[in-house]
């Protein structure tokens, strides 16, 4: 099996939407959606989806979320990389 690293998920990540709840009044032009992760209200700036593009994110998530997703997405980078080590090592021998 051939096992390749994943190039997408290298520039991949959640652009971070500030919570309705820590900042009550939003900016004009801010409109108030469902985080699609926890479902608890937070602002979308019509320029995300700009920055979602540019950026390669892979979407937008409410800022508690995002706080919870990357660790987790971290973890799993290290873990890529000590295999991808693990390999090396052993086909020099
Ligand atoms: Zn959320």
């Amino acid at each position: 099996m051939l096992i390749e690293p994943r190039k997408e998920s290298d520039r991949g990540g959640y652009l971070c939407l500030p919570l309705c709840k820590n900042i009550p009044e939003g900016k004009p032009g801010w409109k108030k959606i469902h985080c699609p992760s926890c479902g608890e209200m937070c602002w979308w700036s019509p320029e995300n989806i700009g920055v979602i593009y540019h950026s390669h994110l892979d979407g937008a998530v409410c800022t508690e979320c995002a706080l919870r997703i990357r660790p987790v997405d971290q973890e799993s980078k290290i873990k890529e990389a000590q295999s991808w080590n693990y390999r090396r090592d052993r086909s020099k021998r």
